[in-house]
Parts: C-alpha cells; sequence; structure tokens
C-alpha cells in the first residue's frame, strides 16, 4: 500500500504510470505531475476503469522546489518518482528532503544551461579531475548522500535500463555468476525502424546531447576518452541481427566502476544507423545542437529546443515502430579460479510494447524499470538510506519483477565477445 507522486508526464512516465497502474497492489493511490496538465489528465481519463489505484493529478513546474514542496506537502506521498528531465533532478531531490520522502530517478543531473558559469567552473575543474567531458555526471547526486542517510530517506539514481537494469545484471551476474568480474561491455541495440529519416526514441535534447559528445571508458582505474564514434565495433544481436555499434561515455559506468571490485575495464556501445548519424553529424554542424541561446527575429531561441519542436515526439513513434531492443551486459571474470564469460539480455518488441501500452519500446523498457525502483523502496524491500545506484541492492527481487511486469532477460554463458 502506498501513495507516489509520480513527476513528468512524457514518454517514459507514460509506461511507468501505466505499469505502476497494473501493480495497485503495490500503487494504492498515484498523483501525476507535470508542466502540463493536460497530459496527466489525458492519461488518467485513459486509465480510469481499468485499474485499482486511485489516480489524481497536478500542474507543476519542477524547476521551482517552492512549488514541489507546496505539491508534496499537500499530496503527501511516500516517494517521488522522477520521470522528468535529469535538469530537475537536483530540485526535486531538494523538495524530497525538505518533506521527508524517498526519492527515485532514472538519468543523472546534467545542466539545462552548460554556459552557466558558476555550474562551468565546477565542471572544468572535474574534467581534469576525473578525466571525462560529458556534461552530466553523478557528483552532484551522490554529494546528497549524507542529506539523506541522516533523514533515513533512499534516493535511488538511475532506475531506467541503461543505467538500470544494466546496473542490476551487473550485481545479478557478480551474486551468482562471478567471484571477480573483470570486464564488462554494455551493449545497447536499437533494431527498430519508425520509418523517418530522422527522429531520436527519447527526448530530442537529452539524446543528441549524449550522441554528440565524446566517447569514454573506463580502464584501470582511469578513464580513456575518445572523439565521438571514433570507435565502431559490429555485433550479432540475439534475435535482431548484425548491427554497427559506437563506443559512448555512458553515466553507469561511473558508478559500477567504484561499486564492482577489481573491475578493469567498462565499456558501452550503442548502435546507430548511417541515417542517423548523417543527420546528426549535420545538425551539429549548422549549429543546431547548441544549447546556448540564440536571438532570432527579435526573441531568444536555444537551437537544440527549436530542433525538438520540429522533430517527431518520441511518444508518437509507437504505432510507426517496428523491430527489436536487445540490451545487455557481457561479463567476464572468474569463477572457481576458473574464467568465464556471460551475457545477460533482455529483447524487446516494440511493436508488442505498442500493442500493451501505445509506447514504443525505448519508452517501455525505461518505465517498467522506474516502476520496479519505485516499488522495491515503497514496499521496503531495497530500504538503505542514503544516496545509492541500483548495484548496490540485492538485484534477486528486481530480476524476479522483470520478468512479471515484461521485460524477461536471457543468461548465455557462451557469447561472442566483443573486440
Ligand atoms: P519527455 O520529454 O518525453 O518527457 C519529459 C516530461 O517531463 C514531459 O512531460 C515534460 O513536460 C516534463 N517536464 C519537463 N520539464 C519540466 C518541468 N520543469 N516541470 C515539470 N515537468 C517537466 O522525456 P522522456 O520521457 O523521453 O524521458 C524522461 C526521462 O527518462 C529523462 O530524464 C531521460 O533522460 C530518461 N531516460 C532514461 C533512460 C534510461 O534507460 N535510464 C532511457 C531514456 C530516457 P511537457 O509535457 O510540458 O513537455
Amino acid at each position: 500500500m502506498s501513495k507516489v507522486l509520480i513527476i513528468g508526464c512524457g514518454g517514459v512516465a507514460s509506461v511507468a504510470i501505466q505499469k505502476c497502474c497494473q501493480n495497485s497492489e503495490v500503487f494504492t493511490e498515484i498523483c501525476i505531475a507535470s508542466r502540463t496538465r493536460e497530459k496527466c489528465d489525458a492519461l488518467k481519463a485513459k486509465l480510469e476503469g481499468t485499474t485499482k489505484t486511485r489516480i489524481t493529478t497536478a500542474q507543476v513546474n519542477a524547476d521551482n522546489p517552492e512549488e514541489l514542496i507546496s505539491l508534496i506537502r499537500d499530496y503527501r506521498p511516500q516517494a517521488v518518482l522522477n520521470v522528468a528531465l535529469p535538469y530537475q533532478d537536483l530540485t526535486i531531490m531538494d523538495a524530497c528532503l525538505a518533506c521527508g520522502v524517498d526519492y527515485i530517478d532514472t538519468a543523472n543531473y546534467e545542466p539545462e544551461n552548460t554556459d552557466d558559469p558558476q555550474w562551468r567552473a565546477i565542471y572544468e575543474e572535474r574534467c581534469k579531475k576525473e578525466g571525462f567531458t560529458a556534461y552530466f555526471d553523478y557528483s552532484w547526486q551522490w554529494a546528497y548522500r549524507k542529506k539523506f542517510e541522516e533523514a533515513g530517506l533512499t534516493a535511488l539514481l538511475g532506475s531506467g535500463f541503461d543505467p538500470g537494469v544494466t546496473s542490476v545484471f551487473t550485481a545479478y551476474a557478480q551474486k551468482h555468476y562471478f567471484d571477480e568480474i573483470h570486464t564488462i561491455d554494455i551493449l545497447d541495440c536499437n533494431g527498430g525502424d519508425h520509418g523517418y529519416p530522422f527522429a531520436t526514441n527519447f527526448n530530442p535534447e537529452i539524446n543528441l546531447r549524449e550522441v554528440s559528445a565524446n566517447g569514454s571508458y573506463w580502464e584501470n582505474g582511469r578513464w580513456v576518452e575518445t572523439k565521438p564514434m571514433e570507435i565502431k565495433r559490429e555485433y550479432d544481436f540475439p534475435q535482431v541481427g548484425k548491427k554497427d555499434m559506437y563506443l559512448l561515455h555512458h553515466e553507469e559506468i561511473e558508478s559500477l566502476a567504484k561499486n564492482i571490485p577489481g573491475v578493469r575495464r567498462i565499456r558501452f556501445f550503442m548502435t546507430f544507423g548511417q541515417s542517423y548519424l548523417t543527420h546528426m553529424k549535420c545538425l551539429e554542424n549548422v549549429g543546431m545542437l547548441s544549447t546556448s541561446p540564440i536571438q532570432f527575429e527579435g526573441r531568444e531561441i536555444v537551437p537544440i529546443q527549436f530542433l525538438k519542436a520540429l522533430l517527431p515526439d518520441p511518444a508518437s513513434l509507437g504505432p510507426r515502430t517496428v523491430g527489436k531492443t536487445n540490451i545487455g551486459c557481457i561479463f567476464t571474470g572468474v569463477k572457481d579460479g576458473k574464467e568465464r564469460t556471460v551475457y545477460i539480455y533482455n529483447v524487446c518488441d516494440h511493436q508488442a510494447c505498442y500493442r500493451e501500452l501505445g509506447s514504443q519500446a525505448i519508452s517501455y523498457t525505461t518505465g517498467v524499470p522506474a516502476m520496479i525502483g519505485t516499488a522495491l523502496v515503497v514496499s521496503g524491500i531495497w530500504n538503505k538510506k542514503g544516496v545509492f545506484n541500483l548495484e548496490e541492492f540485492d538485484p534477486d527481487p528486481y530480476m524476479e519483477m522483470l520478468n512479471r511486469f515484461g521485460l524477461p532477460w536471457v543468461v548465455d554463458e557462451s557469447p561472442a565477445i566483443v573486440e
């Protein structure tokens, strides 16, 4: 029995909310609150009569801590699930602390304005100290650890698929298959086709920022940074087939490097088609990926936000997308003195997701884990106090819920490895 406030009502939120409603024994009451209340009301109208979960809605600007605090005090939830944007992570964490409620999200903090001089100074220092230049990193949220611990609250960071399920797959491999994990390759393959020449599968601004940034991986205790898309490999994905994939910087590498003792190398690869890469390069070359405001016909616009308005809404790709995703991790290491390799992955079919919830598989594979992480926190099954990444908890209950709520996984003990 629990009452949860869900912030955001986009592609991922829509799946997370529908999954909460399928799990109404745990989620007895939810409030959907977002910037645009009409979207919350429309989803509520779609779900009412199909679930025992009691749904209310609210309008909130999650950039504004006062508004958040007043909403939380008014609704009195046990936890807040943040499925808005990474820009709002810190304001929502502050509001949770002020009101004494647990916090769950799917992506680590990054600032909306990367030209902000105060943020930039800290960022540049971190680039020098840590050796990677991504705009997002965990330091901002890990800095809340003591505050959450002292308040007796849980903050669960990154309960999507990657990070999220990939972190849980790692904890599961560590618990059941290895004495020591030496290498982790996280492979994110989207074999889906939406028929547009160019569209992103989740929020375009966040997606394009991530993909156009430098790549990096963790090796022998330090970061190795690469140019964007510099490292390319081909992999034959079960149920999808051969795809080109490229090494990216990705947030779970940062936490796994800290939390998996003895790990020597962690890499992250994502598949991209040539059309996507050509479009992205062109947009980048003409300045459309810039987050810095420019003057246009007497008003200020941010190029990447203007681009977002032109691109298809990721939430609308569902009916058009066919094919499957395959996301998982290949681990190498030792067990009982013998070397072994294990691949744990999930395959998700875009059309099956659409038939079930009206969403494509990228929103589905993120929204289901967002619900699971929240369920484990509010049920007290994951109950450590402080700020944590998912690999720091017992993976077994999460793995069981993945099977039960639509993301079944496979363990392959003799996979092909990535060179
Ligand atoms: P969308 O852009 O589809 O949805 C974002 C939602 O947040 C919208 O409803 C938006 O409102 C709302 N929102 C934005 N700003 C505010 C604000 N200031 N106050 C209140 N609400 C706000 O994004 P997605 O659903 O694609 O992504 C959601 C999150 O999931 C992102 O953080 C993304 O990084 C993360 N993600 C994580 C993945 C993982 O595997 N871990 C994979 C994919 C995504 P409005 O409707 O008015 O625009």
